[in-house]
């Protein structure tokens, strides 16, 4: 997608992928603009080691407390989070209006469930309800953005009714394995036995957002598109999170087209 979107705008850049162990990633960052790197965006696990090797951060790099992104200039490292602006343009771009006023909830309290609540809060969501497997993280989840909630809801369900909401968003890894994995990757693959979700609970009206970006779509989101609800995939926030990186890298406007192409047909 990136290497895509660098040809169409005529850069002769190159996106390379660095498989890093947890315990050299900073000194792999580090040594990263000597070797002519311009930028980098980071993944599961690095996210939050990402914020912490950098010499600055945006603010909200720092309000989600995890950097997906990373630049490189006049010897310094600056850490972002794009994810935030990713989710904002989805949501934009496949429910305008979206999540204004709604009843929200949202699965999981990593980076990415962090980095949706504050994006709901930011759109002025009703309501914003967090579910995790680990009842004690959404708990902290919670309470670090209490004072950024004024007039939205926000609070911990350990059984919520999927049906009762407006908006559902899965920001959990379940899904990402492809079916016909080994068992556990058949297990992470049905987010309807993994989350409190069924497709039974999906109703008219409502809304799903999958983060989990799999070719075919996720059982959730496939599930939201056969009831005809309004659905954001993981690729729609892909494409978005990789054109904030791309501008915050280049300073140019991002082809987008270009990407969502390259990004759903490799
Ligand atoms: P993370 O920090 O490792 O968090 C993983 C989350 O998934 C935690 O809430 C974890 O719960 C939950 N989880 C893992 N396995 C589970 C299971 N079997 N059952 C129920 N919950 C489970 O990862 P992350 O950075 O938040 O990323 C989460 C997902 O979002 C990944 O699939 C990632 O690719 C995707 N994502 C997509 C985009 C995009 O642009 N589309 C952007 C960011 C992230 P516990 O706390 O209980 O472990």
């Amino acid at each position: 997608m990136q290497n895509a979107a660098f040809a169409a705008v005529g850069l002769d850049w190159s996106y390379e992928l660095l498989g890093v162990e947890p315990e050299r990633f900073d000194s792999v960052v580090r040594g990263m603009p000597g070797e002519g790197f311009v930028g980098a965006n980071v993944t599961i696990p690095h996210k939050l080691a990402a914020l912490e090797v950098a010499d600055s951060a945006t603010d909200v790099a720092q309000r989600v407390g995890a950097a997906n992104t990373l630049l490189f200039a006049d010897g310094r490292i600056e850490a972002d989070n794009t994810d935030v602006a990713g989710l904002e343009a989805s949501l934009a771009e496949r429910a305008p209006g979206a999540p204004r006023g709604m009843r929200c909830l949202v699965l999981g309290a990593g980076g990415a469930g962090r980095a949706a609540v504050y994006a709901l809060l930011l759109g002025g969501a009703g309501s914003v309800t967090v579910w995790n497997r680990t009842p004690e993280r959404a708990g902290e989840l919670v309470r670090s953005f209490r004072s950024e909630a004024a007039s939205t809801e926000l609070e911990t369900a350990e059984k919520p009714d999927a049906s009762t909401f407006d908006l559902i968003l899965n920001a959990t890894s379940v899904g990402m394995a492809r079916p016909g994995g080994d068992q556990a990757e058949e297990q992470g693959g049905d987010s309807f036995k993994a989350l409190p979700v069924s497709a039974d609970e999906l109703r008219d009206g409502q809304m799903v957002v999958d983060l989990v970006y799999r070719p075919g779509g996720t059982r959730l989101a496939l599930a939201a598109r056969e009831r005809g609800l309004r659905c954001v995939d993981g690729f729609d926030v892909l494409v978005h999170q990789g054109a904030a990186s791309f501008r915050r890298w280049t300073g140019r406007e991002a082809p987008l087209e270009v990407m969502r192409r390259a990004a759903r047909d490799p």
